[in-house]
Order: C-alpha cells, then sequence, then structure tokens
C-alpha cells in the first residue's frame, strides 16, 4: 500500500470534527486495506507504532526535525526556524519548505506505507552515541521521497503530534463497521477492552471476521483495560441499586497496578497501561513469594506506608517514588509500599473475566498467600444501611478514602476499559459540598497580569464529554499554584500548544493560548454552579448554561497517570451537581 493512500484519508480526517464521518471514512479505507497493513493504519492513525502499552519513543525533538528538513529541502535553517516560530506545527513547516523546492527536488521513489512505518521504527529505535545522526539521516531518507503532503504528516508523527483527534472508540466504530454487523460492535470492543490492542484486533478481524474476535481471551502480557466504578452518594441508594446486597470492600488511595505473573516472570501495569515493573521492585518481590499458582493476573491498590506507625499514607508519598530512577533504593527504604489486591482476571491458563466477582475472590485468595507486603483487600458482604455505614467508619479510621461496593449477582463479571454500576464508589466527601476533588484537562490558558506578568494567570479547564468525545470547559482555573509550578507550566504546556482552539474542544471563552487536550490536573472546588459561561452539560440542566466549578483549586496533583479521556466526566460532574442539591434540599 501507498503511504500517499493513507496521507488522503488523514486530510478528509482532519477536515471533519463529526465522529460519525469520521468513522466512515476510516471505514472505507479498513475495507481496503490488506490485513497486515490494517493493524500499521490502526496504530498510525493513532499516532504510534504500537499499541499502547508498548513502550512508545516517538517524539524526536522538534530542533532536530527542523534541521533534518533544512539539511534535505536544501533550505536555510534559519527559514525553517523563522516558519516554526510562526506556524508552531512541525507538519505545516515540513510541508510549505518541500512544496517551495518541489521543483528543484524531484522525488525518486514513491513511499511505501512499510517503508514510512520501518523508518520511523527505525528511528525510534536509534540510541547511543550518533544516534542522533543516525535518526536525522533516516529520517532525511524518507523526507526526501515524500511529497510535501506526505512530508507533513512524517513530520507530525515523528515528533508525536499527530494529532488527528481519532479515539480509541471511533476505531472501534470503524472496524465494526469495516468487518461486522453493527450488533457485533460490542464484541469488537471487548476484545480491545481485554488485549489493549486495536491493531491486533484490527488484523484478526480482517483475517478472520468476527468469529476470530470472539476468541480472542485475556492474554498474561497484554494489559487488560481496567473496571471504572461509577459514583453514588450513600450507602441507600447503593444498596438499592444493587438489589439489596453487595460485597462492600475499603477503597485504597494508591497506585492501582495490574499484576501479569508467569512463573517468576512479573510485568506490573498502571491504569493506563504503562509497565510500572521497574519502579515497583520491592512490590514485584513480595508478590513473587506470596503467589502460589503458576501464572495469573491480578489487580490491586500499591499504597505507601509509613515504617514506624504501619500507617497509610496519601498517595503523593507515591508520586514522589514515581519516575525516580537513580535513587530507587532510598525511595523503597522512604517509601515503601504494600498491595492490596482485590481482584483475580486470569488464574492458571483460565480467562476469569468472565466469571462473577465471587468465585474471582475465591481464585484470588486460593493464589495468594498473604503476606506482610501482600494482602487482599478487606471486605464484608452487607445488606444493612447501618452495617455498610459501620464498614465506612472503619474504612476512614483506618486510613482509606471510602469503600467500593461490588455487585454479588452472577452477572458481576469484571467489565474491562468500562464503568458501570456493577461498581460504585463512595466517598467520604459526598457527604459535603464538593469536596471531592474532579480531574479536569488543560485545554487553554490566559495570559498572566500583574504580579503573574510572563506567565499563565490561569488555565481554561474541561471536563470530557464521552458521548460527543468532546471537551468542555467548566472552569478558569488560577489558585492553588506556587510560583515555581506556574513558572514551569509554559514548558510543560509547550509540547501541546496549538495555534487555534482545538476541534474538540467546547468553548464559549477565547482563551490567549489553546492547547492539545493532554494534560490532567487534579482540582478541588467549593461548589457546582449553573454558568452561561461555560459549555460543559451546556442546556441540560437549564437551557442555554452549562454547569461550572465555583472556586476551583489546584491540589498540587498531576494526573500523568490519566489520559484526557479519563479525565471527569460530563455526566459525572452533572450527577455529583445533581447530588449536591439533593443535599441542600436535605
Ligand atoms: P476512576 O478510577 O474511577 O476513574 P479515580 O482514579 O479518580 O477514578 P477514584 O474515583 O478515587 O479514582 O476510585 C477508583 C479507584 O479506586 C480505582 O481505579 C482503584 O485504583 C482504586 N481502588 C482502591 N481500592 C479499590 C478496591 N477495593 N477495588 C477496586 N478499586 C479500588
Amino acid at each position: 500500500m501507498l503511504y500517499g493512500e493513507l496521507v488522503k484519508v488523514y486530510e478528509a480526517l482532519e477536515s471533519t470534527s463529526g465522529r460519525l464521518e469520521m468513522t466512515d471514512i476510516l471505514a472505507k479505507f479498513f475495507q481496503m486495506a490488506d490485513c497486515e497493513s490494517l493493524r500499521k493504519i490502526v496504530y498510525l492513525t493513532q499516532g504510534q507504532l504500537y499499541p499502547d502499552f508498548y513502550p512508545q519513543k516517538l517524539g524526536l525533538a522538534d530542533k532536530l526535525l527542523l534541521k533534518t528538513i533544512a539539511s534535505t529541502s536544501g533550505t536555510n535553517e534559519k527559514n525553517v526556524h523563522e516558519l516554526w516560530l510562526k506556524e508552531g506545527d512541525p507538519g505545516t513547516v515540513s510541508e510549505r519548505i518541500f512544496e517551495e523546492k518541489r521543483q528543484t527536488t524531484l522525488f525518486s521513489e514513491t513511499l511505501t506505507l512499510n517503508r514510512v512505518y520501518e523508518a520511523l521504527q527505525r528511528i525510534t529505535e536509534a540510541e547511543g552515541s550518533g544516534s542522533q545522526h543516525q535518526k536525522m539521516r533516516l529520517l532525511s531518507d524518507v523526507l526526501h521521497d515524500a511529497t510535501p503532503r506526505e512530508a507533513k504528516y512524517i513530520a507530525r508523527i515523528v515528533t508525536g503530534k499527530m494529532r488527528l483527534g481519532v479515539a480509541d472508540m471511533t476505531v472501534i466504530d470503524a472496524l465494526s463497521q469495516a468487518f461486522a454487523t453493527k450488533e457485533d460492535r460490542d464484541v469488537v470492543e471487548r476484545a480491545f477492552n481485554v488485549s489493549s490492542d486495536l491493531g491486533k484486533v484490527g488484523e484478526r478481524l480482517c483475517r478472520n471476521g468476527i468469529e476470530g474476535i470472539k476468541e480472542m481471551k485475556v492474554e498474561i502480557g497484554n494489559p487488560i483495560r481496567a473496571m471504572l466504578a461509577e459514583r453514588l452518594p450513600s450507602p441507600f441508594e447503593i444498596l438499592e441499586r444493587m438489589g439489596g446486597r453487595a460485597a462492600f470492600e475499603y477503597k485504597y488511595d494508591g497506585v492501582r497496578v495490574q499484576a501479569h505473573i508467569e512463573g517468576k516472570e512479573i510485568t506490573l501495569f498502571s491504569r493506563r497501561l504503562e509497565d510500572l515493573t521497574s519502579q515497583f521492585p520491592d512490590v514485584v518481590k513480595a508478590l513473587r513469594s506470596a503467589f502460589r499458582s503458576k501464572s495469573g493476573i491480578l489487580e490491586g491498590e500499591c499504597v505507601p506506608v509509613d515504617i514506624n506507625t504501619g500507617e497509610m499514607l496519601p498517595f503523593q508519598e507515591v508520586s514522589h517514588r514515581r519516575g525516580r530512577k537513580h535513587d530507587l533504593t532510598s525511595a523503597i527504604e522512604e517509601y515503601p509500599v504494600r498491595i492490596f489486591l482485590f481482584d483475580c482476571l486470569h488464574l492458571d491458563g483460565e480467562d476469569l473475566t468472565n466469571k462473577p466477582l465471587l468465585e474471582r475472590r475465591r481464585a484470588l485468595e486460593s493464589c495468594v498467600q498473604t503476606t506482610d507486603e501482600v494482602r487482599t483487600s478487606e471486605m464484608r458482604i452487607v445488606d444493612k444501611i447501618e452495617d455498610a455505614d459501620a464498614f465506612f467508619q472503619e474504612a476512614l479510621r483506618d486510613g482509606c478514602e471510602g469503600l467500593m461496593a461490588k455487585s454479588v449477582a452472577d452477572d458481576s463479571v469484571y467489565r474491562a476499559g468500562s464503568r458501570g454500576f456493577l461498581w460504585i464508589k463512595y466517598k467520604k466527601e459526598y457527604k459535603s459540598e464538593m469536596t471531592d476533588t474532579v480531574d479536569l484537562v488543560v485545554v487553554g490558558a490566559f495570559a498572566g497580569r500583574g504580579r503573574r506578568k510572563g506567565v499563565y494567570g490561569a488555565l481554561l479547564m474541561a471536563t470530557y464529554n464521552g458521548e460527543e468525545d468532546t471537551f468542555e470547559t467548566v472552569c478558569k482555573l488560577g489558585s492553588g499554584f506556587d510560583d515555581q509550578t506556574l513558572a514551569s507550566l509554559p514548558s510543560k504546556l509547550e509540547v501541546s500548544r496549538l495555534s487555534e482552539k482545538h476541534p474538540k474542544v467546547h468553548s464559549k471563552l477565547e482563551a490567549d493560548f489553546w492547547f492539545e487536550p493532554s494534560m490532567v490536573i487534579e482540582v478541588l472546588g467549593a461548589e457546582i454552579t449553573i454558568s452561561p459561561i461555560h459549555t460543559c452539560a451546556y442546556s441540560r440542566i437549564r437551557k442555554d448554561a452549562g454547569l461550572a466549578i465555583r472556586f476551583p483549586r489546584f491540589t498540587g496533583r498531576f494526573r500523568d497517570d490519566k489520559g484526557p479521556r479519563e479525565a471527569t466526566t460530563t455526566a459525572e460532574l452533572e450527577t455529583m451537581y445533581k447530588n449536591q442539591l439533593k443535599k441542600v434540599d436535605g
């Protein structure tokens, strides 16, 4: 397949922001592609070379790209740089420069998809001394044979700035449309949720049709997308929703970890499917001695503890440790973590994700020998509100955030990758006015004034609307930042800077700076109010008005473990708003 064919699809995708239209464009193209290419197309369209959980090294420094563009096109570096300052997008710079040089440059060979893919692989794999030079040479090679339009997308993907805005769900829709019927969409989605690999799902669908997908099972080494919980404000509502009886567990406040165990080999994945193994060697060691079967996939929450008192510490203590590579040994001594296991998704070759909760729990208890460091979550089956309340108090007393209620019905399977009422979280904050935090996405910023001159005065924050796949503004955030954080924000956000509002962002406010939705930060507000200037849940509660967070404060926590589409959703904020009102009314 020619790379140019894919570029035509990218251009069509860029000229629309409608999800249905995007799905249509992709589906038609998927049908045309051969199965091997399809896998690569799926990854490339999402700005990747591999599935999410595979360490991706795309993200060549802009400087290197600009240098390569200059040398390949024979343009003065200064001119390229100036254009870059003006445009801010490596793709546009690349396209313009090669367009200008078109008359003098002859393309020697038509680019195939495979050639571009392999070149990108080699560029990302080049390491060690002389690697910069090698990367530039490899890139120059493909750019030389690229048309200006092709060069645009090569420049974007190699710098990690693809920005087509194609969400996983859109690819799933398109794959279903191309190779199956509408009714089979759930099967395709489940295959993705248990494998986290859309390319693999696409290739199998193409080769073996929907039957091939139905057979896709959980595999050790392929992280399963996390099952998520809904929220409700009281044990009464939880029990009512769960049919009068539920398993309540302590809700630990730490880092969620999925452990894939094969003999002595253990890999730990985060909620965002990153490999955390090297950050938690102590957890790996502890699991190795606690696990009594041959192979399995277990899920739990890692929580730091005070070694002197045995008390559970706030999450912030763990975040010191995340990313700290050189000094890990002392970090382990300072912040040892315990893992509280709460699920077993695979055991000795058997996929347990379709088994009910209590059966999975029995499997979990049968395969671990609890130790000081490895425990199972505190759990109690409850059918009375008073018992749930008492257990809630115990959880708070023991330093937990609250409770997680889980359905004990026969259909209480592990719903990978989805949020539903089989699990319901109940945190203490729900008892008062918005003291619960939300995780919001930075979509824009406003220039600072007075003391904040030269830095951002406030950030424009949004919730994620999962139905529409859009980001809706909910507040301007200016408090809670210390000087150091404030000073570091412009450079932190520079990578996602855009020259205009991202097509997926809905905003009535004109920000001074716009960003691609990517950074997620934790915010605590005093109240949720109705506001005509924000677009969150617009016209859903009151006509011509949205929801806004009043007096928002940054808690100090960057949610690097969450992607923009995992931020607090519009629907969640709407529920929080309604719950809050209920309380005010008594
Ligand atoms: P979410 O994970 O629902 O998107 P979040 O990351 O903000 O939201 P919370 O709303 O605080 O987290 O609660 C959900 C998280 O609680 C789970 O993702 C998991 O990491 C953690 N957790 C702690 N204890 C348990 C438990 N016993 N069972 C399941 N999850 C638990």
